[in-house]
């Protein structure tokens, strides 16, 4: 395993990220806590990299950032330390200006936030062939792009459903980015909302893992 700083954040902390494999693996990325108070893919996060640190059996070149929204983890916020949600300031062909509310803030501009200028540059460099993106909502494993395999992976060993939408627009989101905009099959796993922590490392990491051997063969 090597760490690597991936960006700063608004207030200019470094945040880590962990590369597991091998240079020729397919590539991944798995990212926890775009929202900072979806504290559940956090944990699902760092658990991941107790895992991958103990065993890491996979032909993948997997790049893992536990805690993407760093100041917003640290502030137990959905946004940043500018108060922009990350998952909406994507520079998406429906990137809109428009803000909802407070809680959504789109952000000035496309991809004005530090954090996400740091994203789409190792999407541009990394071109990984899937990414995970772990939240917290009602339990959903909701799919952009071609990763139902690892999402069927993943509800085999939760029970959780599969949805392409999760019902509502979300402009300038990583699902739309990556998934949809840039074949870059992106599986956004919403984890029950107040779920314990023993159930997070218990079920979900461990399902998470197994699914990793699905992202083997692809291209
Ligand atoms: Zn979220």
């Amino acid at each position: 395993m090597k760490s690597f700083i991936f960006g700063h954040t608004a207030s200019q902390l470094p945040i880590p990220a962990y590369r597991f494999g091998n240079e020729n693996g397919t590539r991944v990325l798995i990212l926890g806590g775009v929202h900072g108070d979806e504290i559940e893919g956090v944990w699902a996060g760092y658990g991941l990299l107790r895992a991958f640190s103990e065993s890491f059996p996979f032909n993948l070149n997997l790049t893992l950032v536990p805690a993407f929204n760093l100041d917003g983890v640290l502030k137990k916020d959905r946004r940043n330390n500018r108060g922009v949600d990350l998952n909406r300031n994507l520079p998406t062909k429906d990137w809109s200006p428009e803000i909802a509310t407070e809680r959504y803030h789109p952000g000035t501009a496309p991809n004005s936030e530090p954090e996400n200028q740091a994203l789409v540059k190792f999407l541009d460099a990394e071109k990984p062939r899937y990414i995970l993106s772990l939240h917290s909502w009602k339990p959903m494993l909701n799919i952009n792009g071609d990763c139902r395999a690892e999402a069927e992976a993943i509800a085999r060993e939760t029970g959780y459903i599969i949805e392409e939408t999760i019902g509502y627009p979300t402009p300038g989101c990583l699902g739309s980015y990556a998934g949809l905009e840039r074949s870059m099959p992106t599986l956004t796993y919403e984890i029950e909302r107040g779920l314990d922590q023993k159930s997070i490392l218990d079920i979900h990491v461990p399902a998470i893992f197994k699914s990793m051997k699905v992202s083997e063969g692809r291209k």
